[in-house]
């Protein structure tokens, strides 16, 4: 029984005076919310990261903190970047690795992916691991291709308990902050074969509790029929997660 994911991906956005309204108003807006049902995350910057921690545990609320990177090194002469034991100490519990901005912008590997998946794991933070495919190679009929080679090499070396935990994000790179997302039937199907490589590399078993979201313009009103995909069980939000209602209602989405 895989219980779904609503991730929300701040980005650069948001100061913590900002992330402390956020979040206060979306506890507000899912106070009769069922956090055993659906699960919520939300992963502000790291400048906000402290703040939205001890708001969400000295008001009691149910949301996951999560970070939208790390670096693979424990310490050191890295400026500018954070260790996950840096992270583990805020109790962070998620981590997005290898979204595709950092791909594309900071140039990040599969390898780098990989390494950063295995530290996260060493450090008790679940990875949100991102893969997806551009539009020319989506044009090109390439799709399941590229995600299974991001998949096998953001997993290699992981132990099949570790595996069981980590959450896959199928995020089509042409999707995200555009306005368009794969039909409900795409993204069944490039998640169900991203299942089937998970079974291939683990085994039925660990591939069926595998949580696999879709990213990708996710708005209140597209959720619906997305998240009732089989292979679907949740979903990376960017846009949409800066606003609480619209988050909100994202989640109130999941039947
Ligand atoms: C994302 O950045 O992970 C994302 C899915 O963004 P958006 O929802 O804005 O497309």
């Amino acid at each position: 029984m895989r219980t779904p994911l609503i991730a929300g991906n701040w980005k650069m956005n948001k100061t913590h005076f900002e992330a402390i309204k956020l979040i206060q108003q979306l506890g507000y807006e899912l106070a009769e919310h069922d956090f055993g049902k659906v699960e919520v995350a939300v992963c502000p910057p790291f400048t906000s990261m402290r703040t939205a921690q001890t708001l969400i545990e000295d008001d009691r609320l149910s949301f996951a903190l999560g970070a939208q990177n790390m670096h693979y090194e424990k310490d050191g002469a890295f400026t500018g970047e954070v260790s996950a034991e840096m992270l583990k100490a805020l109790r962070v519990r998620y981590v997005i690795l290898g979204h595709s901005e950092r791909r594309e912008v900071f140039g990040e590997s599969d390898e780098d992916v990989n390494r950063k998946v295995r530290v996260a794991f060493g450090n008790e933070l679940t990875p949100i691991m991102c893969c997806g495919e551009t539009d020319s190679e989506k044009e090109s009929g390439e799709t399941a291709i590229k995600v299974e080679r991001q998949v096998r090499e953001g997993l290699k070396s992981v132990t099949p308990d570790q595996a069981r935990s980590i959450v896959i994000a199928y995020e089509p790179i042409w999707a995200i902050g555009t306005g368009k997302t794969a039909t409900p039937d795409d993204a069944q199907s490039t998640i169900g074969h991203i299942r089937s490589v998970l079974g291939t590399l683990f085994d039925g078993d660990v591939a069926s509790s595998i949580r696999i979201l879709y990213g990708g313009s996710v708005k209140s009103g597209n959720a619906g029929q997305i998240l009732a995909q089989t292979d679907v069980d949740g979903a990376l939000v960017g846009g949409a997660s800066l606003d609480a209602g619209e988050f909100a209602a994202i989640v109130k989405a999941i039947k």
